[in-house]
This record gives C-alpha cells, structure tokens and sequence, in this order.
C-alpha cells in the first residue's frame, strides 16, 4: 500500500469512527483547541499516573483531518510519558511540514499524516490536537489556538 492509498484509508476510518472519542470526567488535566483557518474546535482529556498518560480521550467537531488525527495521536499516547510525547510530537511535526521527511517505522498509522503536507491549508487541521494535548500536559487546563 503507499501512502496516499493509507492516508486516504486511515482518515477515512479514524474519521467515520472515531478512537477515544469522548471526554474523561473527572480528568486530570484537559484542554480546548480552537482552529480558527477551518473551524476544527476540539478538548482533549488526560488522566495521568505521574508523567504518563493513563487515558486519553478528546471530542469536539471538526473536519475529517482533525478529528482523524485526533482519534491517531489517542491511539499512539496512551501509556507513553510525557518524554515519548514530545518525541512523537517532533516526528509528527517534521512529517506534517517537511517534503522530505520520511516516516519510521515506529510511526505505524501515524504515518498516514504524510499525506496531510500535500495540502498545506490543512496542516493545522492535522497538528490542532497535538498543539492542544502539549497544552493539557504542560498546564493542566488551557486553551490553544493555532493562530
Ligand atoms: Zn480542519
């Protein structure tokens, strides 16, 4: 399969259904991202056993990229510290905004949002959930915007 056809099949699936759809009440810390380009609001919620993430959920309405990367990124923290995130973050990053760059292995379906940089309008509909989770781990509660 090359990556056009996984990207078209992974934002279509993560999209139509949704991972970790929902938000964790009580939570431990939580966040709202606003992406004003496309509309894409979204809240992510943590539930933390010190530095990693225990569950993760988000909600909110957005466009298929932004809830499809949402439901991806639920599915590639749970269990990770806040390290591995921030690792993860930058490999994600460099896949969204960079031509050249080239997805690991370790990505798994992750690598899917390779495709999101030949349509640069929406890269920030794919990052809009990363931005907001950095924010819920740094902060506790907070809102970001991707402008
Ligand atoms: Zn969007």
């Amino acid at each position: 399969m090359d990556l056009k056809e996984l990207y078209r099949d992974v934002i279509l699936d993560h999209n139509r259904n949704p991972r970790n759809f929902g938000r964790l009440d009580p939570s431990d810390a939580h966040a709202d991202g606003h992406n004003p380009l496309c509309g894409d609001r979204l809240t992510v919620s943590l539930r933390m056993s010190g530095d990693r993430i225990d569950d993760v959920r988000f909600d909110g309405s957005g466009c298929a990229i932004s809830t499809a990367s949402a439901s991806l990124m639920t599915e590639a923290v749970k269990g990770k510290d806040k390290a591995a995130v921030g690792q993860l973050f930058e490999k994600i990053h460099a896949l969204l905004t960079r031509q050249d760059a080239v997805p690991d292995s370790s990505l798994g379906k992750l690598a899917a949002l390779s495709g999101v940089r030949e349509y640069p309008a929406r890269v920030k509909c794919a990052s809009l959930c990363w931005h907001t989770l950095n924010a819920a781990l740094d902060k506790g509660a907070a809102t970001v915007s991707t402008e």
